[in-house]
């Protein structure tokens, strides 16, 4: 039988609550336990598909093609473990799956209540992705804040969980804000006793307090968290703000985390092996180069619209025993600027990515103008999904001299589509079926022998996970390849791109799959590895001159 974690939040959001889930994954599984990590979203939205980026950071794909919240792509980078659309439940999926029941007279004539029927969803959704995932340890991350109103179903559901499972089988764990007040420079626990008295209100006793701070909590501190919030003083855990979030691991075992749970949850004791982890926060803390990477997108200003994009960047920098700075470039101000002012712009970086998203014009421009710059000043290039799909619009305006070519996603008109829908996915547009179509998830690709992909992966075969309703039309596919734009990487079944490679530049690939997806920190994807180190080598270039 599985025993789970139950992980809330407290005082404010975006405490790292999901990094704090995902530590407690590693901390478990160095300890030689199976684990998996769930996330409960108390929002209405069915998935994370439909939310902005710029609202709500990244949609994380899973290999399902389940379009989930970002702290999945924490957790899989966490515990190296590839999880499925089971393991994000929103409100919408749960009252969605209870008012069709309700319909289809699922219920027997009873009224439908929140509780049980809608709490009763929710464990039956916990307890499948347990039997599911044979994990050990299931931990469950609650979103948002407690005191939140649409919270209240999945705490009452956790709640009764302890009496469904056995104390010795669950273990509560809230996450709290300890502010630096920085007039006086003190800590203050107040809300903290504000937050656990509100979750107490509601039946949940935690046994275990994650205070996120600054600045070191003291002794006394400790002790009076403890006393307020009714747990063992050792169960108040200092949880410092870190350089790098894969310190988090290491720095919470230190605090003692790791052997709390382990008495909380009746497991035997054991000695973790978190070397991996050590091994990485020392290349984070020395490393031996360094290199500034480029992101040219649409949604910068907040940065966890590319979480996964920059995780990546910095997992290929710890291949290559560098540090990776990231240059955040709004691709709408290059829009209107001149060649000299995108020079301008770009020349502090080694290599320049330009990652997936959606339409807007002025984006696309601008986006187009630093694809050109990259390939015309030979500095290494990745396009990732819409960076690909640039690449190619950038290449045959300039090269093929097709002036006005473009996708279909952005000029539906276009006398050159080398961009488009593919005849069956337009079928299915038409029909307003247009969601359904996107080519999500796993899918194969045969790389080309010899070429920069095929020399990375080591291998012929591989699968990437996508997200995209558009493709590189074939029909260009060949005039591509003539202006060197060479295809490198074919999804077999039907034949499309997923890698394009430029001959005669030192670096330059563009995939239609995200392979920020199944980056890892101790196990770097070989794209990432591999652009960092061509930035690298342009690094060592710019420097030598
Ligand atoms: N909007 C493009 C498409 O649907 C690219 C999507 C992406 O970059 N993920 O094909």
């Amino acid at each position: 039988m599985s025993k789970y974690i139950f992980i809330t939040g407290g005082v404010v959001s975006g405490l790292g609550k999901g990094i704090t889930a995902a530590s407690i994954g590693t901390l478990l599984q160095a300890r030689g336990h199976s684990v998996t990590i769930m996330k409960m979203d108390p929002y209405v939205n069915v998935d994370a598909g439909t939310m902005s980026p710029l609202q709500h950071g990244e949609v994380f794909v899973t290999d399902d093609g389940a379009e989930t919240d970002l702290d999945l792509g924490h957790y899989e980078r966490f515990i190296d473990r590839s999880l499925t659309g089971a393991n994000n439940i929103t409100t919408g999926q749960v009252y969605g799956a209870v008012i069709e029941r309700e319909r289809r007279g699922g219920y027997d004539g009873s009224t439908v209540q929140v509780i049980p029927h809608v709490t009763n969803e929710i464990k039956d959704r916990i307890r499948k992705v347990a039997t599911e995932s044979q994990a050990d340890i299931v931990l469950v991350e609650v979103g948002g804040t407690v005191g939140d109103i649409e919270s209240l179903p999945f705490l009452e559901a956790i709640r009764q969980f302890r009496t469904d499972v056995g104390a010795q089988n669950t273990a509560y764990i809230h996450v709290t804000l300890i502010p630096h007040l920085p007039m006086t420079g003190e800590l203050k626990t107040k809300p903290t006793q504000h937050s656990v008295a509100e979750l107490r209100s509601i039946g949940i006793q935690p046994d275990i307090i994650v205070c996120r701070s600054g600045y070191p909590l003291s002794d006394d501190m400790k002790e009076k968290i403890a006393l307020f919030c009714n747990v063992e003083k050792r169960a108040v855990i200092s949880n410092l703000d870190a350089k790098s979030i894969y310190e988090v691991p290491v720095m919470l075992e230190n605090e003692g985390l790791g052997k709390i749970l382990e008495k909380q949850l009746n497991l035997p004791p054991r000695e973790p092996d978190l070397s991996e982890w050590e091994e990485i926060a020392r290349k984070i803390a020395h490393p031996k180069h360094r290199c500034t990477i480029a992101i040219v997108g649409k949604y910068v200003s907040l940065h966890d619209a590319y979480k996964s994009v920059a995780e990546a960047l910095h997992h290929g920098g710890l291949a290559n025993d560098a540090s990776v700075d990231i240059l955040w470039v709004d691709s709408d101000k290059l829009c209107g600027a001149s060649r000299e002012q995108v020079a301008e712009i770009l020349e502090p970086a080694h290599g320049i990515l330009v990652p997936g998203g959606a339409g807007g014009k002025g984006s696309i421009e601008g986006k187009l103008k630093a694809i050109r710059y990259a390939r015309e000043n030979k500095v290494p290039f990745f396009g990732i999904c819409l960076g690909l799909q640039c690449a190619v619009i950038e290449i045959a305006r300039s090269v093929l001299g097709l002036e006005d070519a473009n996708s279909t996603e952005f000029d539906p008109d276009t006398a050159h589509p080398v961009v488009d829908l593919m005849p069956e996915q337009k079928a299915r547009e038409n029909a307003g079926d247009a969601r359904t179509w996107m080519r999500r998830g796993l899918y194969e690709c045969r790389l080309k022998p010899g070429s920069i992909p095929w020399k990375a992966y080591g291998v012929e075969y591989i699968e990437e996970r996508h997200r995209h309703r558009f493709e590189i039309n074939p029909m260009y596919v060949q005039r591509l390849a003539q202006a060197g734009f060479e295809p490198v990487g074919i999804w077999p079944a039907r034949g499309l791109i997923e890698i394009l490679e430029l001959q005669g530049h030192p670096w330059f690939l563009g995939t239609q799959f995200h392979p920020e997806l199944l980056s890892r920190p101790n196990r770097p994807h070989p794209l990432f590895r591999e652009f960092v180190a061509a930035a690298l080598r342009q690094a060592a270039e710019v420097q030598g001159q």
